[in-house]
């Protein structure tokens, strides 16, 4: 298939430890071989055929790379907007019951099933994701993932103390179901214990070691609420938040950290150390109303960040609005920041934004092909025509900041099409 419009092509960061890349916008075409599931050609300027897909209204069409979450809860998604609760009494009141539902294992893939057809319909292709505490349900929730075209990571949560006793299991029987898991299609296992409140030490250990032996993707929660670092420091002695996961193993380069927000200086200079990432998920942050994250901090510290949608902690499945809330965080701190500090804050622009929800959190998520549009580059797409409808935006284009217009502008009825491996999985 060929498809000409705008692509979202990326600029590298010079060092991507503090720094973001940048999505340029460059006229031209590509072609999908869904045989391969790749960018077969990609050309600049005019296509040299007749385009299968093209923009209406004489305004071009964004081609994009697909988007990547990096952080967020299948079992969740029918629980967005459970307001006025912080992190613990929500996790009470609103998700333990609906995690509870897949102790039923047909319930949870056919659940997997509708949130999968939700991501692709917003774009999203690729993931690292919580399921719950039961095994058999989360064997359904990866094929049912993989069955619908999507990639990465999906982790049996693992979780033996301080929630309801249907949602936990003793620690050995944990570590060996989660063991078990193998990948399926593009879906990967993650080790995942769910935070260090839900974890006694003894499963952590055993997580810890699983990881190291099996190299699987690292996910867990570190310090997102004041209230859990407290908790934290009752369960687990008086060593810092990210002390207890250094100590079980469980820090590397493969390790993703949903929010880190309440961390001192000597924890972010033992993250930097061991190269864990911090997902970012700021619409859940500022839903549960846990803190803001300090972005321009952490990568001073030479700490590695990606963003995700944390649903339902985070209401929105839509990557580009997760990206804006990030651009408004960081203005809300510079807003909020004494005259001495405002220059400290850093504030992405729309371009680091969208480089950050396609080829940043791609390279996060170690997906090799995905993020980047070239030729031989894995074929999971986003393409969207602001222009669409009778309200649509045909001037986009033309702006001083197309992809600012876009992002800040953004309307999910915009995507036309998604593609998973070549493969088009959403079309509107
Ligand atoms: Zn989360």
């Amino acid at each position: 298939m060929l498809i000409a419009g705008l692509l979202a092509l990326s600029d590298p960061p010079h060092d991507a430890r503090v720094e973001l890349g940048s999505a340029n916008l460059g006229f031209g075409w590509l072609r999908v071989d869904e045989q391969s599931g790749t960018i077969a050609e990609l050309g600049r300027g005019p296509a040299p055929a007749s385009p299968d897909l093209e923009g209406t209204h004489g305004a071009p069409l964004l081609i994009s790379p697909a988007f990547v979450d990096t952080h967020l809860h299948l079992p969740q998604f029918d629980s967005v907007g459970a307001d006025g609760l912080g992190l613990l009494s929500w996790l009470r009141e609103a998700v333990f019951p609906a995690e509870a539902r897949w102790a039923d294992p047909d319930f949870a893939g056919q659940m997997t099933t509708r949130v999968a057809r939700k991501l692709l319909a917003h774009g999203t292709t690729a993931v690292a994701a919580y399921a719950t505490v039961h095994h058999e349900g989360t064997r359904n929730a990866i094929r049912a993932l993989s069955d619908a075209g999507l990639r990465g990571h999906v982790g049996q949560v693992l979780m033996d103390q301080e929630a309801p006793a249907e949602l936990v299991r003793p620690a050995a029987q944990l570590v060996r179901e989660a063991s078990t898991l193998r990948p399926v299609g593009r879906i990967e296992p993650a080790v995942t214990p769910r935070f260090a409140v839900s974890c006694s030490r003894e499963l952590l250990a055993g997580a810890g070691e699983l990881a190291q032996a099996s190299r699987a993707l690292v996910q867990t929660h570190l310090s997102e609420t004041r209230e859990e670092c407290r908790r934290v420091r009752t369960l687990h002695g008086a060593v810092t938040y990210t002390e207890v996961y250094r100590r079980a193993g469980l820090l590397g380069s493969r390790t993703l950290l949903g929010h880190g927000i309440w961390l001192n200086q000597k924890e972010r200079a033992m993250l930097a150390e061991m190269g864990s990432t911090i997902a970012h998920c700021p619409t859940a942050n500022l839903f549960l109303e846990s803190g803001s994250m300090n972005l321009g901090e952490n990568r001073r510290a030479g700490v590695r960040t990606c963003l995700g949608s944390d649903i339902a902690g985070g209401s929105d499945v839509s990557m580009p609005r997760v990206a804006r809330a990030m651009i408004e965080t960081a203005k809300s701190r510079r807003l909020l920041a004494s005259a001495a500090f405002r220059a400290r804050v850093t504030v992405p622009s729309a371009a680091q934004a969208w480089w950050q929800i396609t080829t940043g959190n791609a390279c996060t998520l170690a997906l090799p092909g995905n993020g980047e549009l070239q030729a031989g580059a894995i074929a999971d797409l986003v393409i969207i025509d602001p222009a669409r409808g009778p309200e649509g935006d045909r001037e986009w284009s033309h702006r001083d900041d197309p992809i600012g217009a876009v992002l800040y502008g953004w309307d999910p009825r915009w995507i036309t099409h998604t593609f998973a491996a070549g493969k088009p999985v959403y079309s509107a």
